[in-house]
């Protein structure tokens, strides 16, 4: 693996101010998952249809053990309902995920981390729908999401170029002020083009996989239904490419969800670096007992705009738990189904019907929380 990656990572923390890195220390995954060192995964150029090696199957490093797990952690049951779903919720993010270099693991560990239990359920998802066989099915897996993933390595290293331009923190600030903010919502353009990477991907390895005897599904429409039957920006694949890219690049340079960058300076955005190749950018597997990752973050996609409803919310006003509207910053009663606008007016009141669906949404995918009686008024 080349070193040269690290290098500049060593020297960027001596050179930047400080507040450009941090620390994750809640792991995004359930505390069964151990940790195992990447190897028995091919890259996106690797040869496809070679089976993977299982190695070292030995514990990961112990280091994380001491770690809280990030409180998410949801069962996996491990079946195809559940994958689609959780695709549904997360994106690609449900089975694997980039920790960056700006705040890796307190080992300073960073990388792609693939999720073992559904990744397995995605390779049997495409032997029964692509109709290929087991290695070729695994490879495919592994490059789909891979090509996704480094999407997000590949903007990780451009912010840090721009760091270093510009000599301040860029990354972390807008990991916080626009990434957590647009997340599943049309402007989180990093994830639009991350799944714009595992099309194009996709797309390139098409008739490799047609030759398979037995392929009877395009195999870059299995990933483009994947992409569409993701959250929104994740879903935002028709967009093309360099628009994604300004929209991206501007959020990093301004801080703001709807900024942009020119043609020339976007194409750099989460492009391939000759200093950073895709191969340098290291890969883990987290074995784990069937769980998989969730948040304490729920997006409820609707006819109207996506509600979300958020776990922990210490506002028990108007219900508890409430949604809010991702684009109007309506607040939901999940009682009554009354809608309640910025200045606290009520604004309308959801149909019966709607009101159900989103409370069945939220009860399937958190049992564990106690959704308000539902009113009986104005049915
Ligand atoms: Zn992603």
């Amino acid at each position: 693996m080349p070193r040269r990656i690290e290098t500049l990572i060593e020297e960027s923390r001596w050179e930047l101010p400080r507040d450009c890195f941090s620390e994750t220390s809640r792991l995004p995954w359930s505390e069964q998952g151990r940790v195992l060192l990447g190897g028995p995964l091919s890259q996106p150029g690797g040869p496809l249809g070679s089976s993977p090696t299982p190695e070292d199957t030995d514990e990961g490093p112990s280091i994380y053990e001491g770690l809280p797990e990030g409180a998410i952690a949801e069962t996996w049951p491990g079946d195809e309902g559940s994958l689609d779903q959780a695709i549904r919720t997360h994106g690609f993010e449900a089975l694997a995920i980039y920790i960056s270099f700006h705040s890796p693991l307190p080992d300073r560990t960073w990388g792609v981390f693939f999720l073992e239990a559904p990744m397995r359920e995605f390779v049997r998802k495409i032997i029964r729908d692509v109709r290929v066989s087991v290695a070729l099915a695994n490879s495919l897996a592994h490059n789909i999401v891979l090509a996704h993933e480094l999407v997000h390595f590949r903007f990780d290293v451009y912010a840090l170029g721009e760091e270093l331009t510009l000599s301040r923190p860029l990354y972390l600030l807008y990991q916080q002020n626009v990434y957590d903010r647009v997340l599943y919502t049309d402007d989180c353009w990093e994830e639009a083009l991350a799944n714009a990477g595992a099309l194009q991907r996709a797309r390139f390895v098409d008739n490799r996989v047609a030759r398979a005897a037995s392929a009877q599904m395009q195999w870059s429409d299995f990933v483009y239904r994947a992409c569409k039957a993701s959250p929104p920006g994740y879903s935002n694949v028709d967009v093309p490419k360099e628009e994604m890219q300004s929209h991206l690049g501007g959020q990093l340079r301004f801080m703001d969800p709807k900024a942009t960058v020119p043609p020339a300076s976007a194409t750099w955005v989460a492009s391939s670096q000759g200093f950073a190749p895709d191969d340098s950018c290291p890969l883990f597997v987290v074995q784990n007992n069937g769980v998989v990752r969730s948040k304490t973050r729920l997006t409820i996609p609707t006819r109207n705009g996506p509600w979300i409803v958020h776990k922990y919310d210490k506002d028990p006003w108007p219900s508890t738990p409430h949604a809010h509207h991702c684009d109007s910053g309506e607040k939901l009663d999940l009682g009554t189904g009354d809608v309640w606008d910025r200045n606290q007016q009520r604004a309308r009141r959801l149909p019966r019907r709607e009101l159900e669906r989103i409370r069945d949404y939220v009860e399937a995918h958190w049992p564990d929380v106690i959704m308000p009686g539902l009113s009986s008024r104005g049915v």
